[in-house]
Protein backbone atom coordinates (compact mmCIF):
# COMPACT_ATOMS: atom_id res chain seq x y z
CA UNK A 1 0.00 0.00 0.00
CA UNK A 2 1.01 3.29 -0.94
CA UNK A 3 -0.14 6.20 1.43
CA UNK A 4 0.84 9.81 -0.23
CA UNK A 5 0.87 12.64 2.92
CA UNK A 6 0.59 15.88 2.67
CA UNK A 7 2.50 18.53 5.24
CA UNK A 8 3.22 22.03 5.27
CA UNK A 9 2.96 23.80 8.48
CA UNK A 10 4.03 23.67 11.43
CA UNK A 11 1.58 21.72 13.24
CA UNK A 12 1.27 19.06 10.82
CA UNK A 13 4.66 18.26 11.13
CA UNK A 14 3.81 17.47 14.49
CA UNK A 15 1.12 15.10 13.76
CA UNK A 16 2.20 13.25 11.04
CA UNK A 17 5.70 12.71 13.22
CA UNK A 18 3.97 10.34 15.29
CA UNK A 19 1.56 8.72 12.38
CA UNK A 20 4.20 8.42 10.48
CA UNK A 21 6.50 6.70 12.81
CA UNK A 22 3.29 4.09 13.66
CA UNK A 23 3.51 2.99 10.36
CA UNK A 24 7.32 2.58 10.32
CA UNK A 25 7.06 0.55 13.29
CA UNK A 26 3.66 -1.25 12.96
CA UNK A 27 3.68 -1.24 9.25
CA UNK A 28 7.08 -1.25 7.47
CA UNK A 29 5.69 -2.69 4.08
CA UNK A 30 3.73 0.58 3.73
CA UNK A 31 5.15 2.90 1.72
CA UNK A 32 4.80 6.57 2.63
CA UNK A 33 6.01 9.53 0.46
CA UNK A 34 6.07 12.54 2.23
CA UNK A 35 5.42 15.56 0.53
CA UNK A 36 5.99 18.88 1.87
CA UNK A 37 4.54 21.95 0.24
CA UNK A 38 6.77 24.55 1.69
CA UNK A 39 3.98 26.64 3.55
CA UNK A 40 6.27 27.19 6.31
CA UNK A 41 9.73 27.54 5.40
CA UNK A 42 11.69 29.08 8.19
CA UNK A 43 14.33 26.77 9.50
CA UNK A 44 12.71 27.44 12.76
CA UNK A 45 8.98 26.77 11.57
CA UNK A 46 9.79 23.74 9.95
CA UNK A 47 13.72 22.34 9.52
CA UNK A 48 14.01 21.95 13.43
CA UNK A 49 10.68 20.01 13.63
CA UNK A 50 12.21 16.81 11.01
CA UNK A 51 15.57 17.38 12.70
CA UNK A 52 13.86 16.79 16.25
CA UNK A 53 10.77 14.27 15.92
CA UNK A 54 13.18 12.08 13.40
CA UNK A 55 10.74 12.91 10.60
CA UNK A 56 11.94 11.14 7.63
CA UNK A 57 13.14 14.23 4.92
CA UNK A 58 9.86 14.81 2.80
CA UNK A 59 10.50 12.88 -0.46
CA UNK A 60 8.86 15.94 -2.39
CA UNK A 61 9.37 19.48 -0.99
CA UNK A 62 7.21 21.97 -3.17
CA UNK A 63 8.48 25.60 -1.86
CA UNK A 64 5.08 26.58 -2.13
CA UNK A 65 4.55 29.82 0.38
CA UNK A 66 4.63 33.13 1.14
CA UNK A 67 1.78 34.06 -0.98
CA UNK A 68 -2.04 34.74 -0.77
CA UNK A 69 -3.96 31.50 0.43
CA UNK A 70 -6.04 31.79 -3.14
CA UNK A 71 -2.03 31.71 -4.51
CA UNK A 72 -0.83 28.99 -2.15
CA UNK A 73 -3.83 26.64 -2.45
CA UNK A 74 -3.27 27.06 -6.76
CA UNK A 75 0.02 26.44 -6.51
CA UNK A 76 0.00 23.40 -4.54
CA UNK A 77 -3.26 22.27 -6.51
CA UNK A 78 -1.28 22.11 -9.54
CA UNK A 79 1.76 20.77 -8.46
CA UNK A 80 0.21 18.29 -5.67
CA UNK A 81 -1.45 17.00 -8.46
CA UNK A 82 0.79 16.05 -11.23
CA UNK A 83 2.00 14.39 -8.36
CA UNK A 84 -0.33 12.30 -7.34
CA UNK A 85 -0.47 11.31 -10.92
CA UNK A 86 3.14 10.28 -10.68
CA UNK A 87 2.84 8.44 -7.11
CA UNK A 88 -0.72 6.88 -7.74
CA UNK A 89 -1.15 6.33 -3.97
CA UNK A 90 -3.74 4.16 -2.28
CA UNK A 91 -4.50 6.93 0.29
CA UNK A 92 -4.27 10.46 0.24
CA UNK A 93 -3.43 11.61 4.26
CA UNK A 94 -4.33 15.14 5.04
CA UNK A 95 -4.09 17.34 8.84
CA UNK A 96 -5.35 19.69 10.25
CA UNK A 97 -6.79 22.58 8.37
CA UNK A 98 -4.14 24.78 6.84
CA UNK A 99 -3.75 25.90 2.63
CA UNK A 100 -1.84 22.29 2.51
CA UNK A 101 -4.69 20.25 3.74
CA UNK A 102 -7.24 21.32 1.57
CA UNK A 103 -5.23 21.77 -1.64
CA UNK A 104 -4.44 17.97 -0.54
CA UNK A 105 -7.57 16.86 -0.10
CA UNK A 106 -9.49 18.86 -3.40
CA UNK A 107 -6.19 17.34 -5.98
CA UNK A 108 -6.81 13.52 -4.50
CA UNK A 109 -10.61 13.62 -4.79
CA UNK A 110 -10.81 15.17 -8.35
CA UNK A 111 -8.73 12.12 -8.99
CA UNK A 112 -10.50 9.59 -7.63
CA UNK A 113 -8.38 9.10 -5.13
CA UNK A 114 -8.98 8.38 -1.37
CA UNK A 115 -8.81 11.28 0.91
CA UNK A 116 -8.02 10.10 5.08
CA UNK A 117 -8.63 13.57 7.32
CA UNK A 118 -6.93 13.37 10.84
CA UNK A 119 -8.38 16.03 12.80
CA UNK A 120 -11.79 15.99 11.52
CA UNK A 121 -15.01 17.98 12.42
CA UNK A 122 -13.92 20.75 14.47
CA UNK A 123 -15.33 23.45 14.13
CA UNK A 124 -15.20 26.61 15.41
CA UNK A 125 -18.73 28.29 13.58
CA UNK A 126 -16.59 30.95 12.78
CA UNK A 127 -16.11 31.47 8.38
CA UNK A 128 -14.12 34.18 9.00
CA UNK A 129 -11.19 32.30 9.89
CA UNK A 130 -9.45 30.63 6.98
CA UNK A 131 -8.90 27.83 8.90
CA UNK A 132 -12.93 26.77 9.30
CA UNK A 133 -13.54 27.21 5.58
CA UNK A 134 -10.56 24.83 4.66
CA UNK A 135 -12.10 22.18 7.34
CA UNK A 136 -15.45 22.16 6.19
CA UNK A 137 -14.48 21.44 2.31
CA UNK A 138 -11.74 19.18 3.20
CA UNK A 139 -14.42 17.30 5.47
CA UNK A 140 -16.68 17.07 2.54
CA UNK A 141 -14.30 15.98 -0.06
CA UNK A 142 -12.71 12.94 2.28
CA UNK A 143 -13.45 9.29 1.83
CA UNK A 144 -12.59 9.07 5.87
CA UNK A 145 -12.48 11.31 8.66
CA UNK A 146 -10.64 10.80 11.96
CA UNK A 147 -12.22 12.80 14.69
CA UNK A 148 -10.63 13.87 17.62
CA UNK A 149 -13.82 13.93 19.86
CA UNK A 150 -17.45 13.36 20.50
CA UNK A 151 -17.96 16.88 19.77
CA UNK A 152 -16.34 16.99 16.18
CA UNK A 153 -17.90 13.67 15.61
CA UNK A 154 -21.87 15.02 16.33
CA UNK A 155 -20.64 18.16 14.21
CA UNK A 156 -19.96 15.98 11.37
CA UNK A 157 -23.05 14.05 11.49
CA UNK A 158 -24.89 17.55 12.02
CA UNK A 159 -23.38 18.63 8.49
CA UNK A 160 -24.88 14.95 6.65
CA UNK A 161 -21.60 13.03 6.76
CA UNK A 162 -22.51 9.26 6.86
CA UNK A 163 -21.07 7.28 10.14
CA UNK A 164 -19.65 4.85 8.55
CA UNK A 165 -16.82 7.52 7.08
CA UNK A 166 -16.45 8.72 10.62
CA UNK A 167 -14.00 7.23 12.84
CA UNK A 168 -13.63 8.30 16.48
CA UNK A 169 -9.76 7.97 16.94
CA UNK A 170 -9.07 10.42 19.81
CA UNK A 171 -6.34 13.25 19.19
CA UNK A 172 -2.66 12.43 17.49
CA UNK A 173 -1.14 15.24 19.36
CA UNK A 174 -2.01 13.54 22.68
CA UNK A 175 0.13 10.38 20.70
CA UNK A 176 2.90 12.84 20.67
CA UNK A 177 2.40 14.83 23.85
CA UNK A 178 2.38 11.35 25.66
CA UNK A 179 5.66 10.42 23.08
CA UNK A 180 7.72 13.64 23.86
CA UNK A 181 6.77 13.97 27.29
CA UNK A 182 10.32 13.15 28.79
CA UNK A 183 12.30 14.51 26.22
CA UNK A 184 11.30 18.49 26.62
CA UNK A 185 14.85 21.05 26.53
CA UNK A 186 15.06 24.28 28.15
CA UNK A 187 15.89 26.74 25.48
CA UNK A 188 19.27 28.31 25.97
CA UNK A 189 17.90 31.60 26.89
CA UNK A 190 15.68 30.87 29.47
CA UNK A 191 17.95 31.19 32.26
CA UNK A 192 19.19 34.74 30.51
CA UNK A 193 15.20 36.04 31.83
CA UNK A 194 16.29 35.16 35.31
CA UNK A 195 12.42 34.03 35.89
CA UNK A 196 11.68 31.36 37.87
CA UNK A 197 10.05 28.01 36.99
CA UNK A 198 6.36 28.16 37.01
CA UNK A 199 6.43 31.84 37.46
CA UNK A 200 6.13 32.70 34.28
CA UNK A 201 3.35 32.46 31.22
CA UNK A 202 4.06 31.35 28.39
CA UNK A 203 1.69 33.08 25.23
CA UNK A 204 2.06 32.20 21.58
CA UNK A 205 -0.34 34.51 19.29
CA UNK A 206 -1.01 33.81 15.16
CA UNK A 207 -4.03 33.96 14.05
CA UNK A 208 -4.81 35.59 11.60
CA UNK A 209 -8.19 37.22 13.42
CA UNK A 210 -5.67 39.01 15.77
CA UNK A 211 -2.54 39.87 13.65
CA UNK A 212 -4.23 40.68 10.98
CA UNK A 213 -6.19 44.14 12.84
CA UNK A 214 -3.67 46.39 13.95
CA UNK A 215 -6.26 47.74 16.82
CA UNK A 216 -7.16 44.17 18.17
CA UNK A 217 -3.48 43.02 18.37
CA UNK A 218 -2.94 46.48 19.90
CA UNK A 219 -5.84 44.89 22.84
CA UNK A 220 -4.39 42.16 23.13
CA UNK A 221 -0.67 43.84 23.83
CA UNK A 222 -2.34 46.08 26.23
CA UNK A 223 -3.72 43.07 28.11
CA UNK A 224 -0.91 41.20 28.72
CA UNK A 225 1.03 44.61 29.69
CA UNK A 226 -1.94 45.34 32.23
CA UNK A 227 -1.19 41.97 33.77
CA UNK A 228 2.32 42.82 35.01
CA UNK A 229 3.17 39.02 34.69
CA UNK A 230 6.21 38.08 32.84
CA UNK A 231 5.88 36.13 30.01
CA UNK A 232 7.57 34.17 27.09
CA UNK A 233 6.13 35.16 23.94
CA UNK A 234 7.51 32.59 21.18
CA UNK A 235 6.94 34.99 18.30
CA UNK A 236 5.63 33.48 15.03
CA UNK A 237 6.95 35.07 11.63
CA UNK A 238 3.60 36.56 11.05
CA UNK A 239 3.07 38.42 14.07
CA UNK A 240 6.49 39.43 13.94
CA UNK A 241 5.90 41.06 10.63
CA UNK A 242 2.17 42.53 11.48
CA UNK A 243 3.85 43.92 14.65
CA UNK A 244 6.31 45.53 12.22
CA UNK A 245 3.98 47.07 10.04
CA UNK A 246 2.09 48.47 13.12
CA UNK A 247 4.99 49.92 14.22
CA UNK A 248 3.87 48.25 17.91
CA UNK A 249 6.65 47.66 20.44
CA UNK A 250 6.19 44.64 23.12
CA UNK A 251 5.79 45.97 26.54
CA UNK A 252 8.55 45.28 28.82
CA UNK A 253 7.05 42.62 30.72
CA UNK A 254 6.54 40.25 27.55
CA UNK A 255 9.76 38.60 26.14
CA UNK A 256 9.54 38.49 22.58
CA UNK A 257 11.72 35.80 21.29
CA UNK A 258 12.39 33.73 18.02
CA UNK A 259 10.01 30.56 17.46
CA UNK A 260 11.50 27.57 19.27
CA UNK A 261 11.42 23.52 18.25
CA UNK A 262 8.74 21.31 19.90
CA UNK A 263 10.81 19.86 22.90
CA UNK A 264 11.59 23.42 24.01
CA UNK A 265 8.08 24.17 23.43
CA UNK A 266 6.90 21.27 25.58
CA UNK A 267 9.29 22.57 28.36
CA UNK A 268 8.12 25.57 28.44
CA UNK A 269 4.61 24.46 28.87
CA UNK A 270 5.64 21.75 31.30
CA UNK A 271 7.69 24.38 33.79
CA UNK A 272 4.82 27.67 32.83
CA UNK A 273 2.71 29.19 35.67
CA UNK A 274 -0.01 29.11 32.82
CA UNK A 275 -0.90 29.22 28.97
CA UNK A 276 -2.27 32.03 26.89
CA UNK A 277 -2.61 31.69 23.58
CA UNK A 278 -4.71 31.64 20.63
CA UNK A 279 -3.39 28.99 18.97
CA UNK A 280 -5.22 24.86 19.05
CA UNK A 281 -2.71 23.05 19.39
CA UNK A 282 -1.27 24.84 22.26
CA UNK A 283 -4.60 24.67 23.92
CA UNK A 284 -4.66 21.00 24.05
CA UNK A 285 -0.92 21.01 25.28
CA UNK A 286 -1.61 23.13 28.38
CA UNK A 287 -4.28 20.58 29.18
CA UNK A 288 -1.84 17.96 28.43
CA UNK A 289 0.47 19.66 30.77
CA UNK A 290 -2.10 20.03 33.53
CA UNK A 291 -1.75 24.14 32.89
CA UNK A 292 -5.04 26.47 32.52
CA UNK A 293 -5.38 28.16 29.87
CA UNK A 294 -6.76 31.54 28.82
CA UNK A 295 -7.26 31.78 24.88
CA UNK A 296 -7.24 35.05 23.14
CA UNK A 297 -10.29 34.13 21.06
CA UNK A 298 -14.02 34.83 21.38
CA UNK A 299 -14.29 30.88 20.75
CA UNK A 300 -12.65 27.90 20.11
CA UNK A 301 -13.18 24.33 18.54
CA UNK A 302 -11.89 22.28 21.69
CA UNK A 303 -14.83 23.28 23.65
CA UNK A 304 -14.45 20.69 25.98
CA UNK A 305 -11.57 22.29 27.86
CA UNK A 306 -13.74 25.32 28.51
CA UNK A 307 -16.93 23.05 29.73
CA UNK A 308 -14.21 21.80 31.94
CA UNK A 309 -13.45 25.05 33.53
CA UNK A 310 -9.49 24.24 32.19
CA UNK A 311 -9.76 26.82 29.58
CA UNK A 312 -11.26 30.37 29.89
CA UNK A 313 -12.48 32.56 26.21
CA UNK A 314 -11.03 36.20 27.13
CA UNK A 315 -10.82 37.44 22.97
CA UNK A 316 -8.88 40.55 22.58
CA UNK A 317 -10.31 42.98 25.84
CA UNK A 318 -7.40 44.39 27.51
CA UNK A 319 -9.32 44.10 30.78
CA UNK A 320 -10.14 40.38 30.66
CA UNK A 321 -6.69 39.45 29.32
CA UNK A 322 -5.27 40.92 32.53
CA UNK A 323 -7.73 39.47 35.05
CA UNK A 324 -7.93 36.05 33.72
CA UNK A 325 -3.98 35.78 33.78
CA UNK A 326 -3.75 37.33 37.31
CA UNK A 327 -6.82 34.85 38.60
CA UNK A 328 -5.01 32.20 39.73
CA UNK A 329 -7.01 29.60 38.89
CA UNK A 330 -5.61 26.60 39.43
CA UNK A 331 -5.53 23.61 36.75
CA UNK A 332 -8.75 20.60 38.09
CA UNK A 333 -7.74 16.93 36.76
CA UNK A 334 -10.29 16.12 34.70
CA UNK A 335 -10.94 12.96 32.58
CA UNK A 336 -9.02 12.10 29.18
CA UNK A 337 -10.72 14.48 26.86
CA UNK A 338 -8.53 13.22 23.75
CA UNK A 339 -7.77 9.23 23.57
CA UNK A 340 -5.39 7.63 25.15
CA UNK A 341 -2.52 8.32 23.04
CA UNK A 342 -2.85 5.52 20.72
CA UNK A 343 -4.86 7.70 18.27
CA UNK A 344 -1.90 7.08 15.10
CA UNK A 345 -2.93 3.05 15.70
CA UNK A 346 -6.11 3.58 15.31
CA UNK A 347 -5.81 5.60 12.37
CA UNK A 348 -3.13 3.10 10.43
CA UNK A 349 -5.38 0.24 11.45
CA UNK A 350 -8.58 1.88 9.87
CA UNK A 351 -6.95 2.83 7.15
CA UNK A 352 -5.56 -0.83 6.57
CA UNK A 353 -8.78 -2.50 6.93
CA UNK A 354 -10.46 -0.36 4.10
CA UNK A 355 -7.59 -0.76 1.81
CA UNK A 356 -7.78 -4.87 2.05
CA UNK A 357 -11.68 -4.64 1.52
CA UNK A 358 -14.55 -3.56 0.08
CA UNK A 359 -14.42 0.18 -0.29
CA UNK A 360 -18.20 1.58 -0.50
CA UNK A 361 -17.37 5.28 1.24
CA UNK A 362 -14.78 5.61 -1.29
CA UNK A 363 -17.18 5.30 -3.95
CA UNK A 364 -20.04 7.48 -2.26
CA UNK A 365 -17.80 9.94 -2.49
CA UNK A 366 -15.96 9.32 -6.33
CA UNK A 367 -19.27 8.81 -7.87
N1 LIG B 1 4.95 25.25 18.72
C1 LIG B 1 6.34 25.12 18.68
N2 LIG B 1 7.10 26.25 18.78
C2 LIG B 1 6.56 27.49 18.94
C3 LIG B 1 5.16 27.61 19.00
C4 LIG B 1 4.38 26.48 18.87
O1 LIG B 1 6.85 24.01 18.56
O2 LIG B 1 7.33 28.47 19.01
C5 LIG B 1 4.14 24.04 18.58
C6 LIG B 1 3.17 23.82 19.70
O3 LIG B 1 3.79 23.14 20.75
C7 LIG B 1 2.09 23.00 19.03
C8 LIG B 1 2.10 23.50 17.61
O4 LIG B 1 3.33 24.18 17.42
O5 LIG B 1 2.41 21.63 19.02
C9 LIG B 1 0.95 24.44 17.39
O6 LIG B 1 1.10 25.04 16.19
P1 LIG B 1 0.44 26.44 15.84
O7 LIG B 1 0.14 27.18 17.09
O8 LIG B 1 1.34 27.08 14.85
O9 LIG B 1 -0.85 26.02 15.05
P2 LIG B 1 -2.34 25.63 15.48
O10 LIG B 1 -2.26 24.54 16.48
O11 LIG B 1 -3.00 26.85 16.01
O12 LIG B 1 -2.96 25.18 14.21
Amino acid sequence: MKIFTVIGARPQFIKAAVVSRAFRELRPDVREILVHTGQHYDANMSDVFFDELEIPRPNHNLGIGGGTHGQNTGRMLEKLEELMLLERPDWVLVYGDTDSTLAGALAASKLHIRVAHVEAGLRSFNRRMPEEINRILTDHVSTLLFAPTDLAVSNLRNEGVSDEKISLVGDVMCDAAAFYKTRGRKPIWFDTLRLGIDEFVLCTMHRAENTDEPDRMRRIFQGLEKSGLPIILPLHPRTRAKLKQANLKLPSNVYGVDPVGYLEMIWLEAHCKLVATDSGGVQKEAYFNKKYCVTLREETEWVELVDAGLNELVGFDPQKIAEALQSERQFLSGTYLYGNGRSAEQIITRLLTIAGGEDATNRSVQD
